[in-house]
């Protein structure tokens, strides 16, 4: 049997969403707890508390390094009004409110 351990506890059932993601595509099995709360597809109820993320204990580091990767090296975002540097997870500009928009090519 894997040993498997809690990568996050009572966590919210959008970010555990969002850390699964994110795990699944760097080749990380994330086992997710709290099925019964994940009702109709599409209508997840995103306030949800207590859910878990579960790694087998060998995937368990290098889990905490792709979360860790994730928040320090989040890309910025330039506004195109003000031009102040925003957060990777701020919609809008944190000094004039101005929507995020994709850098031209
Ligand atoms: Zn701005």
């Amino acid at each position: 049997m894997d040993e498997r351990k809690t990568l996050l506890t009572e966590g919210n059932l959008l970010q555990a969403h969002t850390w699964k993601g994110l795990l699944e595509t760097c080749g990380i099995c994330v086992e997710l707890k709290g099925e019964m709360l994940l009702g109709g597809v599409g209508e997840l109820p995103v306030d949800v508390q207590n859910v878990e993320l579960w790694v087998a204990e060998l995937e368990l580091a290098q889990a905490q390094a792709v979360l860790g990767s994730m928040e320090v090296e989040g890309p910025q975002w330039q506004c195109v009004q003000c031009h102040e540097m925003n957060e990777a997870n701020f919609d809008l500009c944190w000094h004039c409110s101005a929507e995020k928009s994709e850098p031209r090519n």
